[in-house]
């Protein structure tokens, strides 16, 4: 056994299906009594569900959440929540609802700090971790987007209620799957790995992967989705507990990620030969890299960045920033490897 450091984090787990009728009791719990629910405009009937089973304890709802965090949208939920006098907040919905949950926590004073009730419903696994990415816009007029971690944005309590995920679409469930192994993985070869979050990451990946061929033959699959769902807190507390800021070569999105996962994986596998054959046996197969492109393809995610509208022009200036990458990396990062890497993801071959 390797000698490590291990620090936990406080959160209550609640699992299960039809549990998002709890959030009464859940509230109540942490000692608070005015509950303002947040979703995006897609999901403002999840929301309204929500403030019904909250009942006397519900003082309204904010419905603008964002992907990326906008400040002004924080902005304006702030002014809500004061204007309420709101002492939390119930996020139902993706990382975007939980995000500006996050956002909101962070922004109000120590003193009176909103405590968040989370009820995530997609795989993105944010619920889990005490990072925040905020957008606003720089002096030059484009969105600037910076991440912190700090434990003031931890929810307090994580309500993962199976119910709730049945209407997220195939698309959006193996891309947002396949990004929550892609954070699993790197928990397994990151420098502050440890034999608790490693076992985590192998739950979270086995579990993923299975949910996966259920919820293709029937998107309604209850054991599916339960498994995509608990894949996705395991996985979610792997990134919280292991975050290189930044991730797999800094490349954004969920999707670029799912494409570049199997191409780094064989990247890396030489330099951490131990962390690529727990994921090979996590997933069933030789071999991890393959078994990743596989299950991405067969799954119908994205998997050459060709699909995803990346430009072969900018595959050189890629690597470039890739191989200027400040966290560490099992391999090495050189940038006429990266290169072929990023060509190879570009082209959408299966990795060797
Ligand atoms: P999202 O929250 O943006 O949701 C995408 C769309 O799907 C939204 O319209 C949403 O309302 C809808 N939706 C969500 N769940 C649904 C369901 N069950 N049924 C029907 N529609 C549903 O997407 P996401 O991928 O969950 O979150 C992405 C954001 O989360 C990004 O901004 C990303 O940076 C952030 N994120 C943060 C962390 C972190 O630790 N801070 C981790 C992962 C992701």
């Amino acid at each position: 056994m390797q000698p490590f450091v291990y620090t936990a984090l406080p959160a209550r787990v609640v699992f299960g299906f039809g549990t998002a009728k709890q959030v009464a009791h859940e509230v109540a719990r942490l000692g608070c009594s005015r509950a303002l629910v947040l979703t995006t405009p897609q999901q403002v009937a999840a929301g309204e569900q929500v403030q019904a089973d909250l009942g006397d304890l519900n003082v309204g709802i904010y419905s603008k959440a964002a992907m990326h965090t906008p400040l002004e949208v924080t902005l304006d939920a702030l002014a809500q929540a004061k204007a309420l006098d709101a002492d939390c907040c119930v996020a139902v919905g993706g990382g975007s609802t939980i995000g500006l949950a996050k956002a909101l926590a962070l922004h109000s004073p120590d003193s009176a700090k909103l405590k968040i009730v989370a009820i995530p419903t997609t795989y993105a696994g944010s619920e889990a971790t005490p990072i925040i990415g905020q957008t606003e816009i720089g002096k030059d007029g484009k969105p600037l987007k910076t991440t912190q971690k700090t434990m003031k944005v931890l929810p307090e309590v994580i309500v993962y209620d199976v119910d709730l995920t049945l209407t997220l679409s195939p698309q959006m469930t193996v891309i947002s799957g396949l990004n929550a192994i892609a954070h699993a993985v790197e928990a397994l070869w990151a420098v502050e790995a440890n034999p608790i979050i490693s076992t985590l990451a192998v739950q979270g990946i086995e579990a993923i992967a299975r949910s996966l061929l259920l919820i293709k033959a029937d998107s309604q699959s209850k054991d599916g989705r339960a498994d995509a769902l608990f894949g996705a807190w395991a996985c979610g507390t792997c990134l919280g507990a292991c975050h290189t800021l930044g991730g797999s070569f800094n490349m954004p999105h969920a999707e670029t990620h799912t494409v570049i996962l199997p191409h780094a994986v064989a990247y890396n596998a030489p330099f951490a030969a131990d962390a690529v054959s727990r994921v090979a046996k996590a997933l069933g197969v030789a071999n991890a890299a393959q078994g990743l492109y596989d299950l991405s393809k067969e799954n119908g995610a994205p998997y050459s960045l060709k699909s995803l509208g990346f430009k072969e022009e900018d595959l050189e200036r890629a690597a470039e920033i890739a191989a200027r990458a400040p966290y560490p990396n099992p391999a090495p990062l050189v940038k006429e490897k990266l290169l072929v890497l990023l060509r190879n993801a570009y082209e959408g071959v299966r990795p060797s």
